[in-house]
Formats: C-alpha cells, sequence, structure tokens
C-alpha cells in the first residue's frame, strides 16, 4: 500500500475569479439574494452544498447540510452540472476529486484550514518515506497533493472504524491531526505514530474552563470532536464527528448538553431540538469565543452569489494529481460503514432541487 513518492508537479488546484468578477462589496445591497441564488441555482443545474460550520443562512439555503463524510458522499453522486461548496478549499477539492466532469466552485478562495497549512505536501512526503513500511492514513483536513501520498482517507465519521479493519501487522502513520490520530490509537491500540498538526479551533477549548463549567451543570452531559485535545476528550460522556455529536444531543434525554466543537453546528442543534440547551465549551478566556472557525467565516451570502454568477473561484485539478488523489478517497469510501438512512440534513428553507 505504499504510495508513489515521485514528486508532483502541478499547478494550484484552485483558480481564481475571472476578470468579469466583482468584488463582493460591489454587490447592490438591494439585490434579494436568496432569490437570486436559487435563480441561478436552477439556472445552472447547480447543488449547493455546506458544511455544518458554515453561516446559518448559508446552511438554510443549502440543498445538503453535512459533515465532511456526507458531503464527499454527496459530490460523488450528484447529477448536477455545477457543485457550489460552501465549506473549505479541500472539501471543494475534494468534490472535482470525485465528480471531475462537475463545474466546481467556493466563494472564497481564501477559505483553507489550520490542518492543512500545517502538512506542507513536500515535507509529508520526506516524513511518509522515513516510515516506508507503516499504512498512510490520512484525515480528509489536508490538500490533494498530501492526499495523494496516502493509502487511505479517512474523515471524522469513519477513522476508527477504517483503521480497525486496516492490516493488524501494519503500523500506521497518521496525518495531520495529532488529536485526532492520538484518540483512534487509544481507542484501537494500534502501533501508530503522528504528523504534528491540530486545527485551531478545536484545540483552543480550555480544559479547566470546561471543568467549571460541568460543576455549574452537573447533569449536562459533553459532547465533544475527536479534533480536541485529550484534557478535554476525556471529559466527554460522546466523542465523534460533527454529524454524530448532532445525533447525540438530539436523542439524549438530558436538557441541557455541553457542546465541544465549532459553534455554527449550534444552528441545526436549535433546529433538531428547540426545546434544549447547548452550552459551548469555554475557551481559556472562560468564553465560547474560540470556537469559531476563521476559514470558514469567510464565506458569506454575497461571495456565494458572486461565485454562482462567475463560476469562480473554481477548482480545477491536474489529472495526475486527480488520479492519485482519488484512489485513497475510493479507498475511503469503500471502507467507510454505509451511511444511515436518516443520516441526511436537507435544508429545510432552501428552495432549491431536492435530490444532488
Ligand atoms: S474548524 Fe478546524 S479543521 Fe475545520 S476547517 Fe476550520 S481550521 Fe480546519
Amino acid at each position: 500500500m505504499a504510495a508513489d513518492m515521485t514528486p508532483l508537479i502541478v499547478p494550484d488546484t484552485v483558480i481564481p475569479a475571472g476578470p468579469e468578477a466583482t468584488s463582493w462589496t460591489d454587490v447592490d445591497p438591494t439585490i434579494d439574494l436568496w432569490a437570486e441564488i436559487d435563480r441561478l441555482r436552477k439556472e445552472k443545474n447547480a447543488v449547493i452544498l455546506a458544511h455544518y460550520y458554515q453561516d446559518p443562512e448559508i446552511q438554510d439555503l443549502a440543498d445538503f447540510v453535512g459533515d465532511s463524510l456526507d458531503l464527499s458522499r454527496k459530490a460523488a453522486a450528484t447529477e448536477a452540472d455545477m457543485i457550489v461548496f460552501c465549506g473549505v478549499r479541500f472539501m471543494a477539492e475534494v468534490a472535482k476529486i470525485l465528480s471531475p466532469t462537475k463545474t466546481v466552485v467556493l466563494p472564497d478562495l481564501d477559505a483553507g484550514c489550520s490542518l492543512e497549512e500545517s502538512c506542507p505536501p513536500d515535507d509529508f512526503a520526506k516524513f511518509v518515506a522515513q516510515h516506508p513500511d507503516h499504512i498512510v492514513v490520512t484525515y480528509i483536513n489536508s490538500s490533494a497533493r498530501v492526499k495523494a501520498l496516502s493509502d487511505v482517507i479517512v474523515t471524522s465519521s469513519n477513522a476508527e472504524h477504517i483503521v480497525r479493519n486496516l492490516p493488524a501487522d501494519r503500523p500506521i502513520l497518521f496525518a495531520p491531526d495529532k488529536h485526532l490520530g492520538s484518540y483512534i490509537q487509544r481507542q484501537t491500540g494500534r502501533d501508530m505514530i503522528f504528523w504534528d498538526g491540530a486545527c485551531i479551533v478545536h484545540d483552543m477549548f480550555s480544559e479547566r474552563e470546561l471543568v467549571k463549567l460541568k460543576a455549574r451543570h452537573p447533569d449536562a452531559p459533553v459532547a465533544a470532536h475527536p479534533e480536541c485535545h485529550e484534557g478535554i476528550l476525556k471529559h466527554a460522556d460522546h466523542v465523534g464527528s460533527t454529524r454524530s455529536i448532532l445525533d447525540y444531543v438530539v436523542e439524549h434525554p438530558a436538557d441541557t448538553v455541553i457542546v465541544a466543537t465549532e459553534q455554527h453546528i449550534f444552528h441545526q442543534m436549535q433546529k433538531s431540538a428547540p426545546g434544549k440547551t447547548f452550552l459551548a465549551a469555554p475557551g481559556a478566556d472562560g468564553t465560547c469565543n474560540c470556537a469559531n472557525c476563521p476559514y470558514m467565516e469567510l464565506n458569506t451570502l454575497e461571495k456565494l452569489y458572486l461565485s454562482m454568477v462567475n463560476e469562480a473561484p473554481r477548482v480545477e485539478i491536474n489529472e495526475d494529481l486527480r488520479l492519485q488523489a482519488l484512489k485513497p478517497l475510493e479507498k475511503m469510501l469503500e471502507m467507510s460503514p454505509p451511511a444511515k438512512a436518516n443520516q441526511e440534513t436537507k435544508s429545510q428553507n432552501g428552495k432549491g432541487k431536492a435530490a444532488a
């Protein structure tokens, strides 16, 4: 399962808006953006996919809202001509890798990810080359070039399941999230080494402040994302992907739940369980201000509208790179447990078509 170590010489995987693109600040504030986006969605046979960490107004007009695994599956299955990916760059890249004939746009070219940035492909290639006997398991929060150097991609939804099903006699190199990797190691007991990366949002939660919050709400269970450090995870009653946290807080009988993940997910929680109280796990200053992803926040309704008008910024991927990155992504889809029938969030308010 060793990856091809040939250096990848490729252009950037994302091209900027064309000369016809205008700044979001030029968008006429009197335009009904919802109506215009809906018109473009129909006119261009587009599907709008939004991550749970997007602004609520984007979640509400999307055709589908989900976590990375949900959205990868949607991107692979869509019959739309254009995928408008309201998330960060690596997610739009995955959509293009899985659906190369589709036009894939994202509202803001600068919507990156601290995990992706922590793992430069050339350095990662050296790390992989130093451990030739290891199976390379890479979190989906990584660049296409890093994926191309991997044996299998995982998300927080399927990482434990996939790692458990890898050959037991082989050690594992896990990248780029050391916290997710360490959590999977504790769960599975596998022989693993880690790339030293972390999510700037999930790394900021404070164990000290969480303990104080729990003391004030002793009956509230804690649900945490495995990108959090161990100091948070050891206090959690549930550890899982964004989707599994959503299911947990809705199904749990408690009226109040403490949640340690990016706080835009609260929008779906409040819609799914309107009578409950959701408390954000605090950062070191005792507030939840750390729990906003600055990359996800770059996408706005105005930029979404412009990306549909201009069909840019558009993701384009060198075909050799795409094929190398496709292999470990297909392996992930093949090894993932099947999606539950109800494991899909269609926008309640979106006016677009129901199928993608
Ligand atoms: S929340 Fe963290 S892992 Fe997710 S996109 Fe933002 S920086 Fe990346």
